[in-house]
């Protein structure tokens, strides 16, 4: 859910699809088995930092709910939950791969915590952020104000 309303805001924004696609990187479930019909290749991103999976092993559930939804009609098969419609039955996505969690931590602040400019604060809340400058016409914000407590 919480992807596809990412997807959703940048639409809304015309955030260029390119800068989402560039975040994301579609790896092979855990199982390994083929996933062809269980999303839309080209709704998802091959490059990116965050790495995002289908289901690993499949349930029993699974078989049964494909079942009762040809039954019902009010519950179509939703072929990919990140394309934007976000409504009836299909697989999730998650972002996770090789039995971790892929987020912004784990993707993006550990593989560079030994750098000697970065400086980690715990128990603060970034309350703004702040232009900095423009590079290739887009805004820059290298600047924050934060809270030093939890709540901001
Ligand atoms: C409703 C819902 C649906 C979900 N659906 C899926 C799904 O379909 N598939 C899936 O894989 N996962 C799903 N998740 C799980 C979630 O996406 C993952 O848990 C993942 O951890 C997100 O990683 P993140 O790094 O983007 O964000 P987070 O793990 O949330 O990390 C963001 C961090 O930033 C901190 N932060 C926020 N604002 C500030 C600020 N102003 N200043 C300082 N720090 C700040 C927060 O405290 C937090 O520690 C869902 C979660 C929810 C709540």
């Amino acid at each position: 859910m919480w992807y596809v309303s990412i997807f959703q805001s940048l639409l809304r924004n015309s955030i260029s699809l390119a800068t989402f696609f560039k975040h994301e990187k579609i790896v092979p479930s855990a199982d390994r088995h083929d996933t062809t019909g269980q999303y839309t290749p080209a709704n998802h991103g091959t490059n990116g930092t965050l790495l995002v999976t289908l289901p690993g092993y499949s349930q029993t559930i699974d078989a049964m709910t494909m079942a009762a939804m040809k039954q019902l009609p009010e519950f179509p098969f939703n072929p990919d939950m990140g394309g934007g419609d976000v409504l009836g039955l299909g697989w999730v996505q998650s972002s996770i791969a090789n039995g971790f969690r892929s987020s912004s931590s784990t993707m993006y602040l550990r593989p560079i915590l030994a750098r000697k400019n970065l400086h980690v604060l715990i128990k603060a809340t970034v309350t703004k952020l702040f232009q900095t400058g423009s590079k290739n016409g887009k805004p820059l914000f290298r600047g924050v104000n934060y809270a030093s407590s939890a709540g901001g």
